[in-house]
């Protein structure tokens, strides 16, 4: 299970690992958000087995975020296209969808650019294959761009049971 890390402001900053948040923990740099939450952890960790469920902590001072340039790598590819082939508007599952360079790399698109790379399904990737898309009677349906949204929205859309968890959280804060 996840561990959601949040600033001292409570703005969610990453998910981290177990043994991270055990250095954390032991560095005293990080802290839970209420005493129950505290409890269960600090005992499941003592019996050397990991807490059950969502675990948030937030660190005890603030740090500042520079903001952060996502990499336009398959998993955020999916998550900015919807699972949608910009093609043909088909939404499949990720093992159904590819990642397409608009202008292949063999003709000299670039390789990692957010706005030459875009998801599209097998059938559009298979008809496309080394043409620029006008070429084969293809339109893209919306033009690519960069990933703009806030991180913590990327890691909602990974992690739905970090934002229950999150969302629960700043209702009872409040
Ligand atoms: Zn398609």
């Amino acid at each position: 299970m996840a561990v959601l890390l949040l600033n001292a402001s409570l703005q969610p900053l990453n998910v981290i690992s177990h043994r991270r948040l055990i250095v954390l923990l032991s560095k005293e740099r990080v802290a839970f958000l209420d005493e129950a939450a505290e409890l269960a952890a600090a005992q499941a960790l003592a019996c050397r087995r990991l807490p059950e469920g969502v675990v948030i902590v937030r660190l005890l001072r603030t740090i500042h975020v520079p903001r952060r340039l996502l990499r336009p790598n398959r998993r955020n590819l999916l998550l900015r296209d919807d699972h949608t082939c910009q093609y043909c508007g088909h939404v499949g599952s990720a093992a159904e969808l590819t990642v397409d360079h608009v202008l292949p790399v063999s003709r000299g698109g670039a390789a990692d650019k957010w706005e030459n790379v875009v998801i599209a399904c097998k059938r559009c990737n298979w008809r496309k294959a080394n043409h620029a898309p006008e070429e084969v009677g293809l339109h893209l349906r919306r033009k690519p761009g960069p990933l703009t949204q806030e991180y913590a929205h990327i890691i909602f859309l990974r992690y739905p049971e970090l934002k229950e968890a999150y969302d629960k959280l700043l209702a009872t804060a409040a």
